[in-house]
């Protein structure tokens, strides 16, 4: 940072993670620098050391001001070390609570003006701990985010942020900031009344010293917008949205919306104290701690093993249909330029303008500068007939779903690439071994298999055939960081994990339509369950066609286990293939969507109405429990860990829930493997749970055993 009055700064005392300077002129700049580390983030050591720089700020008369800034690169403080909040025990977390509160406390009292210069990401703690000052100046730059994503983590602001935030802002949009986590960039968090100056990274340290130059602070939110009129209302709306929203599912929405809205007509240190209980309850909760969890398997997911891998700088895309253009799309924005090929001026013409479409997108959400847009156009080379792969570094055929047509562009892809390129597919279900055995480079083939829509989905699972090098596996998991996906390992059995686990669960929602429940039933039912989508609408979504082919791969693996139904069949009969073709499970008008009423011709009994939400919602979840185990028992992952974390990031499964293999220690194996058996006593034999259910109900073992001890060990120590 381009500091003006770096010749003057003096440095006082070395401390391990604040340094603090102070200027000619008289003003204290605490900057953050956790050593070893890209990040910031607030243990228990930064927070002592914050106290102590504390007392000396506090003894020095002669001071006029304190600046608290960072020397990251990106990040000003990311919040709490949630490592070590998720290994605590109950009366740790709630010690580190109230020392958190006591040290901004102490800064927010502090006789000068305090200033936070903001530049990358300021969540959770490292908001709050802005919110705990007088003024807050924040850098212009994309990397600046400043926001409470805490109840995204289950859990509310408790280092004063739901206290602070509404008295500085006002309830309307400090509810919507905590309730939604979202983090606001510079300009917006201006204007939102959250910081009250922004300035190029480069003169942020001297416009933070400009304002602390200002004096204190007295701004605070309008009386009518804090007062019990305003909460009333607040509460009526909000509550009833979140009902609609989470199911109820989400505690932490609903005790931060109570605890920030008493927070208007309490004093702060009552305040304070309905953050600390409310903490200290969702701490303790089954969905924080899932969500933690899973925050924590996303952070691994994205660090590198640090293995010395070639590096992907160019890439080429066999394919521009919905995933081709979609892939493309995505390298070409991550600065990788892309060859893009399909078969004819006309496909590649579609996928160029899925492209254009895409980015036109991003740059509305303001995910792109217009410059960006051009650039990474101009990074997609089109391609109809032959051009040179030699130079590419990774290829991934995204072509239709048909081995003799894969097979034949890979016996090709092997001669037209160098020996160093890697050959991906981003086949849904095929095998890659077999894939792999139609090119002289067997050992160079993988599964590179993005999810749908491209953009938004960040998994990918890497699959390894029988014969892939694991320098090449290596390198495919590096590239999907690389452009920022997250990439998980799996075996090349069928349906690899996400559509192995998913397809049962689609099967059994077509059976359970076979067998008379409604649609809107069957979808609402999984729903409740905290699915992103139901079921039967996922299946319009994909493509009824699309489905009834993954089934059928699966099917032709497993048999029996997995009944392709035969509604899907009528419906590709009829045309009704889902969204694309405007009717499939519903009908499909603009943005107007409801049952299709003429599908109901394609049920086996008319007796709807006799399954209760709960027995579809059962039914449909068993599927999907049993088929993960087996995953486990295949080993088509690791651990339980990457299946869970896969079946969450990649099918949205129900993320309170924690996966369906964390769902299933909740739960019970036993109660499971009794419930299957009921099921397959009624005559439903593809509920038979698989052995290794049945092994872990009769021992008590769990998935996540040794986690597990640890938490009775945490709360036994509490
Ligand atoms: P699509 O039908 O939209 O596109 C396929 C494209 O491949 C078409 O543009 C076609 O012209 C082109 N093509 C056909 N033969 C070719 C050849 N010899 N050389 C180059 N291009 C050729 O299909 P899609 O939905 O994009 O699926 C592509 C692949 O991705 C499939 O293997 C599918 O299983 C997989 N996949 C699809 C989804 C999804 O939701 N659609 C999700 C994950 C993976």
């Amino acid at each position: 940072m381009n500091n003006p009055y770096a010749s003057t700064l003096i440095n006082l005392d070395s401390f391990k993670h604040i340094r603090r300077t102070t200027t000619g002129d008289g003003f204290c700049v605490l900057t953050f620098d956790r050593p070893d580390s890209s990040a910031n983030v607030f243990d228990r050591a930064t927070l002592a050391e914050l106290d102590r720089h504390l007392d000396l700020i506090e003894q020095d008369a002669a001071l006029k001001g304190l600046v608290l800034t960072s020397a990251k690169k990106n990040i000003f403080i990311a919040g709490a070390d949630l490592h070590s909040l998720a290994n605590a025990s109950l009366s740790e977390i709630s010690s580190l609570i109230e020392f958190g509160q006591k040290v901004f406390n102490r800064l927010a009292a502090l006789p000068v003006p305090t200033v936070a210069a903001i530049h990358g990401a300021a969540m959770g703690g490292g908001c709050e701990l802005a919110l705990a000052c007088d003024w807050r100046v924040a850098s212009i730059e994309r990397e600046t985010k400043i926001g409470l994503p805490e109840t995204q983590l289950g859990l509310l602001p408790a280092w004063g942020g739901s206290t602070r935030l509404p008295r500085l802002v006002g309830l309307p949009k400090a509810l919507s900031l905590i309730l939604s986590g979202k983090t606001l960039a510079g300009l917006p968090a201006l204007r939102c009344g959250l910081v009250d100056a922004i300035a190029p990274k480069e003169q942020l340290l001297e416009t933070a010293l400009r304002q602390a130059a200002r004096g204190k602070s007295h701004r605070r939110a309008p009386w009518y917008l804090n007062n019990w009129f305003v909460a009333d209302l607040l509460d009526l709306k909000l509550y009833r949205d979140l009902k609609r929203r989470t199911h109820g599912h989400y505690p932490a929405v609903f005790k931060a919306l109570e605890v920030v809205l008493e927070s208007v007509s309490s004093t702060e240190a009552e305040s304070f104290a309905a953050e600390r209980e409310a903490f200290l309850e969702l701490a303790q909760g089954e969905a924080s701690h899932n969500l933690v969890r899973l925050f924590l398997q996303t952070e691994h997911a994205k660090k590198s093993p640090g293995a010395d891998v070639l590096p992907v700088r160019r890439t080429a895309v066999i394919g521009a249909g919905v995933m081709g253009a979609g892939i493309a799309q995505w390298f070409a924005a991550r600065g990788l330029p892309v060859v893009l090929r399909d078969i004819g001026p006309e496909q590649v013409g579609r996928g160029l303008a899925t492209i254009a479409k895409l980015f036109g997108e991003g740059q509305k959400r303001r995910a792109f500068t217009a410059t960006e847009v051009r650039a990474g156009l101009d990074r997609v080379q089109p391609a109809t007939g032959e051009v040179s792969l030699a130079n590419v570094d990774f290829v991934v055929e995204a072509a239709v779903e048909k081995m003799e047509l894969k097979k034949h562009i890979f016996q090709r892809l092997a001669d037209e690439t160098g020996p160093n390129t890697i050959l991906a597919t981003n086949t849904s279900a095929l095998s890659i071994t077999d894939l792999a055995a139609a090119t002289r480079a067997p050992e160079r083939v993988v599964g590179f298999h993005f999810f749908n829509p491209v953009h938004r989905m960040q998994l990918v699972e890497v699959v390894v055939g029988r014969q892939t090098r694991p320098e090449v596996v290596q390198r495919a998991m590096q590239f999907a960081r690389q452009i920022g996906k997250l990439p998980v390992r799996v075996a090349d059995r069928p349906g690899f994990l996400v559509n192995r686990v998913l397809m049962p669960y689609l099967v059994e929602a077509g059976r359970l339509f076979e067998e008379g429940a409604r649609v809107e039933d069957i979808d609402a039912a999984m729903l409740e369950f905290g699915m992103p989508m139901g079921p039967l609408r996922l299946v319009d979504e994909v493509g009824v066609d699309v489905a009834q082919h993954v089934a059928r791969t699966l099917a032709d693996a497993f048999g029996d286990r997995i009944p392709v139904p035969k509604v899907l069949g009528s419906m590709i009969e009829k045309g009704a293939l889902g969204r694309k073709t405007g009717t499939g499970f519903y009908a499909y008008k603009g943005k107007h969507i409801a049952p299709n009423l003429t599908v109901h011709d394609f049920q086996t009994t008319f007796e709807a109405g006799w399954f209760t939400r709960q027995e579809l919602q059962w039914r449909m979840a068993l599927m999907m429990l049993n088929e993960a185990a087996r995953c486990v028992e295949e080993r088509v992952v690791d651990t339980p860990g990457e299946a869970d974390f896969a079946m969450v990031m990649g099918a949205g499964f129900a993320p309170f829930r924690g996966g369906p293999l964390r769902y299933t220690d909740h739960v019970g194996a036993e109660f499971i493997v009794a419930e299957m058996d009921r099921l397959v006593g009624l005559g439903l034999k593809r509920f038979a749970p698989c052995e290794l259910l049945r092994r872990m109900a009769a021992s008590g073992e769990k998935f996540y055993r040794k986690e597990e001890e640890h938490d009775q060990h945490a709360k036994r120590t509490a």
